[in-house]
């Protein structure tokens, strides 16, 4: 019989409880050994729909399993990563990787010395339109990213670039094959007291523009990206999964746009993250997103955070009295 990984999920509220169940459904290649929260109410639960075994601490889980998933509030995910890391286990840490760059470093060279599979949940990577969209971009000159949600209660230990723009960060940073030169960046705490609401502008030494704007306060959910390159422009709607490419044609007497709508086989993110993560443990083989890249994607976000610090201190005589920037951003070293 096939090797089974035996796996767990740290943190299962909203997200983790998705991972549980998809590693539940892996039958073949994952037992799940257990579901760990520090709320037990909420581990029992999980475990029960799942046929597993709760814990409520983490480190129970010690010499138990080869694989983890990380899915507890970022400010955590250094300090439960490092812990299975340093025990010989697979971990799949969930985004934002670390709550700064530096953690993410220390993890990334923890995983290194100990020879184990560190992935990063950046899911929209496993997004199949995503992945069209990789295949065809080429010399991406500029780029338009917008992903807004409405208010929700959940992630508010994080700012809106952790929480949020670091997805569209990645996808801009995987799609561009150049350094970002200059940053410039505007951000505005709305409800939470963090930032909630922010747009970025990378400037790439290549010459590529890319301008990203995510929010959670807006009215309407939305999560687009589109490209430009010459003779070509691509535009993926993350939530439809649903692509159009259109291309320039040299027409007889004058040039023509043609419309290309691909045929997309709609996929599961998260199942299709989870599957390589698996994979990657089983086979021993680097992750699809290994924590470097989590790491990248931090340094990017760092660099807007502190553009946004500018920003906000240049409108600060205004905003005096009107907005306290004490709680703006997510702890950064
Ligand atoms: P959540 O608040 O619903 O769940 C977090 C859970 O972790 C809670 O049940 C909490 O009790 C538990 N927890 C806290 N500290 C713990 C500890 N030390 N040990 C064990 N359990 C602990 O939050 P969520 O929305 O599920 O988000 C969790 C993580 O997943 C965050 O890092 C978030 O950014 C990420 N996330 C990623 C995506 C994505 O698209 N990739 C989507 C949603 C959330």
């Amino acid at each position: 019989m096939a090797r089974k990984i035996k796996v767990a999920v740290i943190g299962v509220g909203h997200f983790g409880r998705l991972h549980a169940i998809k590693f539940s459904e892996l039958k073949k290649e994952v037992e799940l050994v257990g579901v760990v929260d520090i709320n037990r109410e909420r581990a029992v639960a999980v475990a029960r729909e799942l046929d597993t075994t709760p814990y409520t601490d983490y480190r129970e889980l010690a010499g138990r399993v080869d694989a983890v998933s990380v899915v507890t509030p970022t400010v955590t995910h250094y300090r439960i990563a490092r812990y299975f890391l340093s025990k010989g286990v697979d971990v799949l840490i969930e985004k934002p990787m670390t709550a700064n760059p530096s953690e993410a470093e220390k993890l990334i060279k923890e995983a290194e010395k100990r020879g184990v599979v560190l992935q990063v949940g950046l899911l929209e990577r496993f997004n199949p339109a995503v992945r069209l969209m990789r295949e065809k971009v080429r010399t991406p000159l500029f780029i338009e990213s917008q992903r807004l949600s409405p208010f929700s209660s959940r992630a508010l230990d994080t700012d809106v670039i952790y929480d949020l723009m670091i997805h569209d960060i990645d996808i801009v940073l995987s799609l561009v094959d150049s350094d970002v030169e200059m940053v410039d960046a505007v951000g505005v705490p709305v409800i939470s007291g963090k930032i909630d609401i922010a747009s970025a502008r990378l400037r790439f030494r290549n010459g590529c523009v890319a301008n990203i704007t995510a929010s959670r306060v807006s009215r309407e959910r939305q999560r687009r990206i589109r490209v430009f390159q010459p003779c070509t422009y691509m535009s993926v709607d993350y939530d439809t999964q649903r692509a159009t490419i259109m291309h320039l044609k040299q027409g007889e007497e004058r040039p023509t746009l043609e419309k290309e709508s691909p045929r997309i086989k709609k996929g599961d993110p998260l199942m299709e993250e989870i599957k390589a993560f698996v994979d990657a443990s089983l086979k021993g083989l680097p992750p699809r997103v290994p924590g470097t890249e989590g790491k990248r994607a931090l340094e990017v976000a760092k660099k807007i955070k502190n553009s946004i610090g500018l920003s906000l201190e240049r409108a600060r005589h205004h905003l005096e009295g009107v907005l306290d920037l004490s709680q703006a951003f997510t702890d950064v070293d």
